[in-house]
């Protein structure tokens, strides 16, 4: 009766279907990875859809990234099989905030033709800015103030240290943050804080923008902070139903003002929640698991949850110590290859993950990747949108969308190069500043002569020059607009096309990087098929908002708009998922963008102390966290590696984890045969793949470690205990003495 014609059960067990079907008004689920909760969630909407009625316009899902709210539509609209999921409001909590600021923003004195400020922008502007105030304060500090102060209305904290120890007056940091303000409402600009802060302002002053809401779901729960916990209260005011799925042993983004306490709040602010646990993992296999378990259990605060495996005991990780990260980076890509000899193909590129602590740690690994030719996708934190060329024609377009963003202005006057130093753009800029205005509106100015002031022969000249800059960019603007009566608008792919061309810039590219600017056009190129990709995508106008009888509606998004939102809110910014050839591809993930996402083959570089934990962290438990978020995202083999010593800091030798030095030996795949039929066969079962027959070819592929590079040598001659499927036995010579962590408890 459940199914009805429905197979959204099959996949379920008995405490998920609990939770899709629970008619209680506030649905909370606490479980650890891979139990589910995705899987669940997703679900409920379904179920809420096609059992109770409810128009997907009147449902809001929160993901935590954007491939997650991609992914999540897609899996509903294969369950449903009739488009309705294109009406479900799905989104992080900041594009969600965006739609709405873009509809209705005006009614609370927004332009909505408003930009994105990202982290660069933000970083950018308090960095003048502290410099012009002339005060000690460090940017980032500044920054890290400015944003609590807008996500809690006030600063708790009247004074800060900086990096020397000094005390900050706030009196100081107040004039900083109303400066960067000023700006941003200058520029017409929103820093991430703003979209979710002048959300919160909009709903408690409008409601009825939200009238039609029926219920909010909301993913990553232990990830939110105070602001979105706020976000989504008002989203649920009408109707008070709310379901949440989450982790507390998953909270990464304390460093963003994520507060576990929200879910307190919750339980408090929605009595008679039903709380409903997971306690299986369906992603793991239990060998895995059981090492992932025992990192986490080393905290001893933690909420306790049961996560029983499901799946095959598998094969323990491997941990590896090499001698440099050329060498990390050589000996993963080897592995790799080795893997999918073995597997005889059952293993491919894309079942590889290899996920990062800092971004700035996947030089290594791109350049082995590279040479190697082995194709792949960087996830999170990555550049692609910051490379210098990409960036231009993004400035470019953001002044053609909102002429007002002094800041992309600024940076596009002079490239290519028209002969304005940066003197003259800094003096502009002061002088847009002092009289209130935007640098577009007086560069126009000047350009037309309308200043009286002393015109040198070489303003004359800077006048002309920019002159014929505004002139191009206000051609374009017309030529992007619907309401100009110029024909068709030109599209996104149309005009980069058309910015590349007038601008010369394949020419400029190769005066400004003369060898190396062949790659950089083909950055160009790839960034023309992104936006290819992105028309294609939203072609209907998917992002609209359903318009609320009697209620009427601002102003409607445009798709340059949307773009330029999209880059600058892909917090899991990524490259295209497959390059021209359609060939496999490994994935380079920082571990905060890989939250919820599962790979057969996880390789987790550089376990050192001050890499994870990280030097600068202030949070160790949240580092171990983070260690346990990058190890459960594997299903069936799982690598760890460290190098003996780094470059930086003159050739510094390094320690490995504390996190890892305090599991046993035990926990880690002895030197051996490894990786022999058994193994492969076993992780071919926790796939649920055919490995090839002929897969027997491996006879010949070499063994890839080196006596010495192993952390944990084991005696040759021990057997492989039989029955785990090539596993070895828990022998493991200890070569330090270690603290021994009691085996993961399955309670
Ligand atoms: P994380 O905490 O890492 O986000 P999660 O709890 O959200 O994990 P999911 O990603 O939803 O877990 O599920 C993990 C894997 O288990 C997925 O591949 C999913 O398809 C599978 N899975 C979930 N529930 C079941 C089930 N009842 N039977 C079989 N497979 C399942
Ligand atoms: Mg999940």
């Amino acid at each position: 009766q459940l199914t009805n014609g429905n197979d959204i059960f099959k996949s379920l067990n008995k405490a998920q279907c609990r939770a899709v079907i629970s008619d209680a008004a506030t649905v909370a689920i606490l479980a650890g990875p891979g139990s589910g909760k995705t899987h669940t969630l997703t679900s409920r909407v379904v179920w809420l859809l096609n059992h109770a009625g409810i128009p997907p316009q009147d449902v809001i899902v929160a993901t935590f990234t954007n491939k997650a709210s991609n992914e999540m539509k897609a899996r509903i609209g294969h369950a449903l099989g009739d488009g309705r999921e294109r009406g479900v409001i799905i989104g992080t909590f900041h594009s969600i905030a965006r739609r709405y600021l873009v509809k209705y923003g005006r009614r609370i004195g927004l332009d909505p033709k408003f930009g994105i400020a990202d982290d660069s922008d933000s970083r950018g502007i308090i960095t003048r800015i502290c410099k012009r105030l002339d005060t000690h304060i460090e940017p980032p500090i500044a920054r890290a103030w400015i944003s609590k102060r807008k996500a809690k209305g006030t600063s708790d904290e009247q004074t800060v240290r900086d990096k020397k120890g000094r005390n900050v007056e706030s009196q100081a940091l107040e004039t900083c943050f109303q400066e960067y303000q000023d700006q941003l409402e200058r520029s017409n600009l929103l820093d991430y804080d703003d979209l979710l802060v002048r959300c919160v302002e909009l709903l408690r002053r409008f409601p009825q923008c939200v009238s039609n809401i029926q219920t909010v779901l909301i993913d990553e729960y232990q990830d939110t902070n105070g602001v979105q916990y706020d976000l989504m209260k008002l989203f649920a005011q009408k109707h008070r139903r709310v379901t949440i799925v989450g982790d507390p042993d998953q909270s990464i983004y304390g460093w963003r003002s994520a507060e576990i306490k929200n879910l307190h709040r919750l339980l408090r602010d929605y009595p008679g929640t039903d709380e409903i646990s997971l306690e299986e993992n369906y992603r793991s296999s239990s060998c895995i698991l059981d090492t992932a378990l025992n990192v986490i259990q080393q905290d001893q605060d933690r909420y306790k949850k049961v996560l029983l495996p499901v799946r095959d005991k598998g094969t323990r990780p491997v941990l590896r110590k090499l001698k440099s990260s050329t060498d990390e980076a050589d000996w993963i890509v080897s592995e790799m290859k080795r893997i999918r000899l073995l597997s005889g193909n059952m293993i491919d590129f894309d079942d590889f993950a290899i996920l990062l602590r800092s971004a700035a740690l996947s030089r290594h690994v791109e350049s082995t990747l590279g040479r190697e030719g082995i194709a792949y996708r960087m996830v999170g934190g990555f550049k692609f949108y910051e490379r210098a060329e990409i960036k231009i024609l993004l400035d470019y377009m953001r002044v053609i969308h909102q002429p007002d963003n002094n800041d992309a202005f600024a940076r596009i006057i002079n490239v290519p190069k028209r002969g304005i130093g940066e003197v003259t753009i800094k003096a502009l800029l002061e002088e847009a500043e002092r009289s209130s205005t935007s640098l577009w509106q007086l560069v126009d100015k000047h350009c037309r002569g309308q200043r009286r002031a002393k015109t040198s022969i070489r303003q004359q000249t800077e006048n002309a020059l920019s002159g014929s800059l505004i002139k191009l960019l206000n051609n374009l603007r017309e030529r992007v607009r619907s309401d100009t009566g110029l024909g068709t608008p030109m599209n996104l792919v149309e005009l980069i096309r058309k910015l590349a061309r007038d601008l010369k810039f394949e020419d400029y590219l190769e005066a400004t990087y003369g060898a190396e600017y062949e790659s950089r056009w083909t950055n160009v190129q790839e960034f023309i098929t992104l936006a290819e990709e992105f028309m294609r995508q939203n072609q209907g106008d998917e992002e609209a908002l359903p318009t609320i009888d009697g209620f009427a509606q601002a102003s409607d998004d445009d798709i340059l708009a949307r773009f330029l939102s999209n880059v600058s809110l892909a917090s899991d910014k990524q490259t295209e998922d497959k390059d021209q050839e359609g060939k496999p591809l490994v994935t380079i993930s920082t571990i905060h963008a890989a939250k919820g996402l599962e790979w057969p083959v996880v390789f987790i570089p550089a376990v050192y102390n001050g890499s994870i934990p990280h030097v600068r962290a202030e949070d160790q438990s949240e580092e171990r966290r983070l260690l346990y978020v990058a190890m459960t995202r594997a299903k069936a083999l799982l690598y760890l590696s460290c190098p003996q010593s780094i470059a930086s800091g003159g050739g510094r030798s390094t320690e490995i984890s504390s996190f890892i030095d305090l599991l046993p030996s035990s926990a880690f795949l002895p030197k051996g045969p490894s990786f022999d039929r058994p193994i492969m066969s076993s992780v071919a079962k926790i796939l649920g793949r055919e490995l090839p027959l002929d897969s027997v070819i491996y006879k010949g592929i070499p063994s890839m470690t080196a006596p010495e590079d192993n952390l944990f040598p084991v005696d040759p001659n021990q057997p492989l205990d039989s029955h785990t499927a090539g596993e070895a036995g828990h022998g493991g010579a200890w070569r330090h003495k270690r603290q021994k962590l009691q085996h993961p408890a399955k309670s």
